[in-house]
């Protein structure tokens, strides 16, 4: 059986800890793997070799750590195939679906190629006479990440590319369903030329998270997962004086006007909804039909739906791969369950899906849902799954409403020809991402991706300019050089002179 153990100090390291997890190939529903569940001891010796890397790593000069970057992106692109191989035998999403994953990953290394630029500060010559003053951002020290099963490459690569360009060294603890892409995404930078101990990968539970939680030599924690973990991460990393940023669950609403252009939402929906079997924190879960566009819209769902093709993510004709593992699978069945039980109308029911010689998969075929109501369980809770409710409501006003009354504000869609429609919809939506015909507004690398309300904990979202500004801590320095020494000391403000 495969062992997959850390990755501490540029090397594969056992650590003391007998504890394994089980990791499935989700298509088959086979054991793969085992993993190496961390004792506290074992991220201690991760911790100690980030802060010891750290001394050097943060003096290097940041064309020089940008070099290090050009060289990874160049190693991603050259084994894009065998890293997506990877999350598609773990997480069990279609192949092409893993390679976009890992490209929007990418496209942050290719971002933190540029740090030079993003760190190079402000500056004002004489502030007072003689006297300049200069801001700069200066690393953290270690800093650590946490992240969810649904990204094995993207959401890791949102965190240690930006932390370890900015001069910080970094501990990532991914999730124990599909470590591996991690354990060799690390070794790729390794590969790269980063020194050792700049990068380190522990697996572990909650044990490992705790460790990291209430390790003084932490100083940052960038966490992605579902909402009560990230409120824990939040709470507790505030109590032991940690910077901190903790994404949660989503709940994301797709307003559908009656003036759009119906096709081109229902293909949107498909994707958005269905695409990495709904398994994406920015997977439109909700169908909001406005006016009389309900019934149009639920028919030519319905169509696609049961026509959606299921199958394991390495068949070429799938569009829909199976969920990661069998208790994620039960428990999306069982909201299905609890939807119908709810009164909502089961439009497609996916349950009964059987592939041929994939029997023991982890698959479920798209479900729909028509009239589900906003207290229905199924409509307040994060499914995780491919299950589309659609909520009728009678106006525009209401579908704001409904959506800035949800306890989640990860991202939105307003599908619409109406420009009045569009922006007064992005303005007042309390959501962190919009977007206005477009299904999945996920930002790219140089904007910042996160959400508002119950999605995120914490101030700073990820990459991009918030991504500098949550690995750096700002320093501003005032100087003077004085023209002649004076002899009698000062008593007044220099700016004052
Ligand atoms: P999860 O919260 O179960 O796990 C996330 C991480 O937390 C994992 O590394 C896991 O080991 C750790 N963890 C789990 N339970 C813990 C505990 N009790 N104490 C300490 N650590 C613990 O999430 P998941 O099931 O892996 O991922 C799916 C969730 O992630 C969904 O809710 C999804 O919306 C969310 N997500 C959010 C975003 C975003 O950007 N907001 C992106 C991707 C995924």
């Amino acid at each position: 059986m495969n062992l997959i153990e850390h990755f501490i100090n540029g090397k594969t390291f056992s650590g003391k800890s007998k504890k394994r997890g089980k990791i499935f190939n989700p298509a088959t529903g086979e054991q793969n793997s085992e993993v190496v569940l961390a004792a506290s001891e074992d991220v201690i010796e991760a911790v100690n070799a980030a802060k010891k890397a750290f001394v050097k790593w943060s003096e290097t000069p940041p064309l020089q750590r940008a070099r290090i970057m050009f060289k990874y992106k160049e190693l991603i692109e050259k084994n894009q195939d065998e890293l997506a191989k990877i999350i598609v035998s773990e997480h069990g999403k279609v192949y092409e679906d893993a390679k976009g994953s890992l490209i929007r990953g990418l496209e942050v290394v290719e971002y933190a190629c540029g740090i030079p630029q993003m760190l190079k500060g402000e500056f004002t010559e004489n502030v007072g006479t003689n006297v300049d003053s200069w801001s700069l951002r200066q690393p953290l020290g270690v800093c650590a990440g946490i992240t969810p099963f649904n990204f094995p490459a993207m959401v890791p690569m949102w965190m240690f590319p930006m932390a370890i360009a900015c001069g910080n060294t970094f501990v990532l603890k991914p999730s124990e369903k599909d470590p591996s892409c991690s354990m060799r995404l690390a070794e790729l930078m390794t590969e790269a030329g980063l020194p050792n101990g700049v990068l380190n990968v522990i697996n572990g539970d909650k044990e490992a998270v705790d460790a990291l939680i209430n390790h003084k030599d932490v100083m940052a924690m960038s966490f992605v997962g579902s909402t009560p973990i990230a409120k824990y991460i939040y709470e507790n990393c505030a109590k032991n004086e940690k910077r901190v940023q903790a994404l949660g669950g989503a709940k994301n609403h797709c307003v559908v006007m009656p003036d759009c252009d119906l096709d081109q939402a229902v293909n949107g929906l498909m994707g958005a909804a269905y695409g990495s079997a709904g398994e994406r924190c920015m997977a439109q879960s909700v169908a909001v039909a406005v006016g009389n566009i309900g019934d149009r819209l639920v028919k030519n769902l319905t169509k696609k739906v049961e026509a959606l093709k299921v199958g394991p993510g390495m068949d070429k004709k799938s569009e829909m791969g199976p969920l990661v593992t069998k208790e994620h699978l039960e428990k999306v069945k069982n909201y299905v369950e609890i939807g119908e039980k709810e009164g909502a109308k089961l439009v497609v029911d996916g349950r009964n899906l059987k592939l041929q010689g994939y029997e023991k998969g982890f698959y479920l075929g798209g479900c729909l849902f028509d009239e589900v109501k906003p207290d229905m369980r199924i409509y307040k809770e994060e499914i995780f799954g491919p299950v589309l409710s659609v909520v009728r409501v009678k106006n525009f006003d209401d579908a704001l409403k409904l959506v800035n009354d949800h306890e989640f504000g990860n991202g939105v869609s307003i599908f619409t020809r109406d420009g009045d429609s569009g922006r007064t919809f992005s303005t007042k939506a309390k959501i962190g991402m919009v977007g206005i015909n477009i299904p999945i507004p996920v930002p790219m690398a140089f904007h910042s991706f996160g959400g508002w309300k119950r999605s995120l904990f914490g101030d700073q979202h990820m990459h991009g300019p918030e991504g500098v500004r949550f690995y750096t801590k700002l320093k501003t320095i005032t100087s003077r050089w004085p023209s002649g020494l004076r002899s009698d000391p000062e008593f007044i403000m220099p700016t004052m002179k």
